[in-house]
């Protein structure tokens, strides 16, 4: 986690915009945005010039309201969604020196099976909610190029049983299980070729209280076990503190404020900010 060390993944001047832009609006220095869009021509501003680092083994929580852009940058970085401009650079592949948005999409998927993971609020988007547990984390498997079964049935055990889901129901399909349960499997799945990276987005969101904490903990012990770095979206700033070295602040598709969480919760400097730390406490 030290700041010296090479970024695994480095974000530069990411933009996604949805709509063409007009005049008053395609220069970024000049344009007046009500909120993230032009009240000209109904133009999107989600993601403003988003840049930033993330180091290995380090968690990088990204807190802002429904709007603030924070889904869609996820979104963009695991080729859910086209950006509109940036460069995505990753270090395990072609050791950082190709902008990931310029690959074609046949890397893309490469690069989603083998060195991403990502889980989504809603498990419907990260499962096949008819497919077993283990069918779903071995499609995933499948998708990265394995072939031999007993090896996927292998690994599919060891990885459910990490996230606690009881082996005597990994032939069970995930539509049968609780929230908790639906987001274990979604980890279980996100990890099944052991990427580098994670990328969570509201993982514990619309879950009760209880069981939102039993999977932060979760991902806190599989986090330091294993050492992956992981991007932590979340609207919750008690999800964030209990899991962010650093975290940014987004509002309005642009960062506001970043900083190590610590310190961002302790003197928080834009009014956001503070309008945030303050209604936590
Ligand atoms: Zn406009």
């Amino acid at each position: 986690m030290s700041e010296c060390s090479t970024p695994i993944l480095s974000v530069k001047n990411l933009n996604k915009h949805f709509g063409a832009g007009c005049r008053e609006c395609r220069d970024a220095t000049k344009r007046q945005l009500d909120k993230n869009y032009c009240p000209v021509c109904s133009t999107v501003y989600s993601c403003q010039d988003i840049s930033f680092d993330l180091f290995p083994g380090e968690v990088l929580g990204i807190v802002g309201e429904s709007g603030s852009g924070k889904s869609t940058l996820m979104r963009c970085l695991y080729f859910d969604q086209e950006v509109t401009a940036g460069e995505s650079y990753l270090t395990p592949y072609k050791d950082g020196s190709s902008n990931l948005f310029e690959e074609s999409s046949q890397q893309r998927r490469f690069i989603r099976n083998q060195l991403m993971g990502k889980v989504y609020q809603n498990p419907v988007m990260g499962l096949r909610m008819n497919f077993s547990s283990i069918g779903n984390i071995a499609e995933k498997m499948i998708a990265a190029g394995s072939r031999n079964v007993a090896a996927m049935e292998s690994r599919g055990s060891e990885l459910l049983e990490r996230v606690h889901i009881p082996l005597y129901r990994m032939k069970e399909a995930p539509k049968n299980f609780s929230g908790g349960m639906q987001q274990r499997v979604q980890i279980a799945k996100a990890m099944s070729n052991n990427p580098p990276i994670l990328l969570l987005d509201e993982v514990t969101t619309g879950l009760d209280l209880s069981v939102q904490a039993n999977v932060l903990d979760l991902i806190k012990h599989l986090q330091r076990e294993l050492n992956i770095s992981i991007l932590l979206v979340s609207h919750d700033l008690g999800v964030i503190r209990m899991l962010a070295d650093r975290t940014m602040v987004m509002l309005d598709g642009q960062v506001v404020e970043q900083g190590l969480t610590d310190q961002i919760l302790e003197d928080p400097q834009h009014a956001y900010t503070q309008q945030l730390v303050h209604s936590m406490l």
